[in-house]
């Protein structure tokens, strides 16, 4: 595995490459797990090269002290992207990927204007400039995203529309990888005390628990449901609890009203914003 930390010298290796077959780019922001070990595994099935980019993006963060806490893990990032058969791990610095400041504002429309919009101001600007870098500067073929971050995928395909397309580039979604207790896998469990960290599976079984819930009552008593049965639980809050279509992100209200419910949650558990999300039904995926 080669190890790049600039444009240019990514742009070399690539171009070695490429006639070989796919290109396959899973971006992540590293303290690697196994959520984003399901979707490296996945690129290496499907692709001749496999680039990893491991880049803590700080315009994605709208919450100074969310970054500064964000984990940093290099050495035993390299580590398992090596024994995964990784070819290329690209590690920039801050100032390589933004020699100047990006002040591009992407037009990303209604489905980043709800949930983790509103709650998280610039956060979706700045994964699309990070990511719009990203595609530019390694022109993959596939690229990996994971469902856990269900809006992200939204306005990725989203910002891939408004850039025409990264030549065909196809977006690949990826399903959530959790913990035996149900917890989905996040670089930010690492944050949470014992105490809290048994606390968590509570977001994930209220979620599967509103399975059963959906079927005999109406979304709204389904969704408060989840949202009372988990601020029951101590460190626990919720942020928001929205069912959506999981096309175009937009709240619904009955259950008729979309073929493809998905319920997105944002909780609490103490200072860790945990997210998780679960579809109503799933044969109209
Ligand atoms: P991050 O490093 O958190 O930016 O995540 C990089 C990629 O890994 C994103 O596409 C995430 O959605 C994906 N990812 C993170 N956690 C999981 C998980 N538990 N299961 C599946 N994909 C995940």
């Amino acid at each position: 595995m080669e190890i790049i930390r600039t444009v240019s010298e990514l742009q070399s290796a690539l171009s070695k490459v490429r006639n070989l077959g796919g290109v396959g780019l899973v971006p992540t922001m590293g303290a690697l797990h196994e959520g984003h070990m399901s979707l490296i595994t996945r690129a290496r099935k499907e692709n001749a090269t496999v680039v990893v980019s491991v880049f803590v993006n700080p315009t994605q963060f709208n919450n100074p002290s969310d970054l500064a806490t964000y984990p940093r893990t290099e050495e035993a990032d390299c580590r398992l992207l090596e024994a995964a058969g990784v070819d290329i791990a690209f590690i920039p610095t801050v100032e390589e990927m933004y020699p100047e400041e990006d002040c591009r504002v992407f037009n990303l429309g209604p489905v980043a204007e709800v949930m983790e919009g509103p709650m998280r101001p610039g956060h979706f600007n700045g994964v699309a400039q990070v990511v719009s870098k990203l595609f530019a500067f390694t022109n993959p073929t596939r690229a990996y995203f994971g469902e856990k971050d269900f809006q992200q995928i939204a306005v990725i395909r989203r910002m891939v529309e408004l850039e025409g397309g990264f030549n065909n580039l196809e977006i690949v979604s990826c399903p959530i990888k959790r913990h035996e207790d149900g917890l989905a896998m996040s670089s930010r469990n690492v944050r949470l005390s014992a105490e809290q960290r048994s606390v968590a599976p509570c977001i994930n079984l209220a979620l599967k628990a509103s399975l059963i819930k959906a079927a005999e009552g109406s979304l709204n008593e389904t969704r408060q449901w989840v949202i009372d049965t988990i601020n029951r639980y101590p460190f626990m809050e919720v942020e928001y609890y929205e069912i959506v279509d999981g096309i175009t992100m937009q709240p619904v209200s009955n259950w008729d009203d979309t073929e493809y419910a998905v319920g997105c949650i944002t909780a609490y558990c103490g200072e860790v914003r945990l997210i998780d999300n679960i579809t109503y039904n799933p044969s109209s995926k």
